[in-house]
């Protein structure tokens, strides 16, 4: 562990956030009871994630199956766990092991491997449809004039169950930038519900620096890293 990771207070900082979420849902005019919050510990030792719980955390965010593997165990009962990487389909049958949503569903064929692997293990896997609302080649993500056929093939879908979509924003230091990707998103989410009936509708977009942003546009769970576990070393 860095000097300067293990000086971040995590307690101090989850409350901060906490706070954040409450103001930007004030301005919403929504209720920061509806806004739910992952801690994003990519690269964050076992005992800060400890720490993390032990400040009120009760949902994980992973991007590494591996990663998530090893620290599950040792964190312990509690939290749920998201898994918010890239995911290989040869990742499925163990990502559906460790964790209780992905939310990075883009493909049928992953969807397919998912739901086969959790029905296998005898559950029903939790998925969001990834979509890349900023079209930026970098991202993975369904295109989002394709979300609507993905829905119809992935729904009906034994061992899965979409619950909502997911989006990473544009990175821009200017946290308005993302406006535009956040209100598309959740465009989709409503146009869905009408098309498919897409039943209880997880809106999961906003980051450390722009999950304000997201929640005045609707996110009803966010990301934040950084913003909980101090900088991340490169
Ligand atoms: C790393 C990561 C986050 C958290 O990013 P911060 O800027 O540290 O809050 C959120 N979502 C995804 C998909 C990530 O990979």
């Amino acid at each position: 562990m860095s000097k300067a990771a293990s000086h971040v207070d995590i307690a101090e900082n989850v409350a901060r956030i906490r706070d954040r979420i409450a103001k930007a849902a004030e301005r919403a005019g929504r209720s920061a009871h509806d806004i739910g919050l992952v801690a994003v510990s990519k690269v964050v030792d076992t005992e800060r994630v400890r720490q993390a719980v032990a400040a009120g955390i009760t949902d994980i965010g992973e991007n590494y199956v591996q990663e998530a593997a090893a620290k599950r165990p040792e964190v312990g009962g509690g939290p749920r766990w998201h898994m918010i990487g890239h995911l290989q389909r040869n990742k499925a049958g163990q990502a559906v092991q460790i964790f209780d949503m992905i939310q990075t569903v883009d493909t049928q064929r992953l969807a397919e491997a998912i739901g086969r692997r959790a029905q296998a293990a005898g559950r029903t896997m939790s998925v969001l449809l990834q979509v890349n609302t900023s079209g930026e080649e970098s991202k993975s993500g369904a295109a989002p004039a394709d979300v609507e056929r993905l829905l119809d093939g992935v729904g009906p879908l034994p061992g899965l169950q979409v619950e909502g979509l997911m989006t990473i924003g544009r990175w821009d230091p200017d946290p308005e930038s993302a406006r535009r990707e956040f209100r598309l998103l959740a465009q989709l989410a409503k146009q869905l519900e009408r098309h498919s009936g897409l039943a209880t509708t997880r809106l999961s977009m906003g980051m450390s620096h722009d999950f304000e942003v997201a929640i005045e546009e609707g996110a009803n769970l966010i990301r934040v890293g950084t913003g909980i576990f101090g900088p991340r070393p490169r």
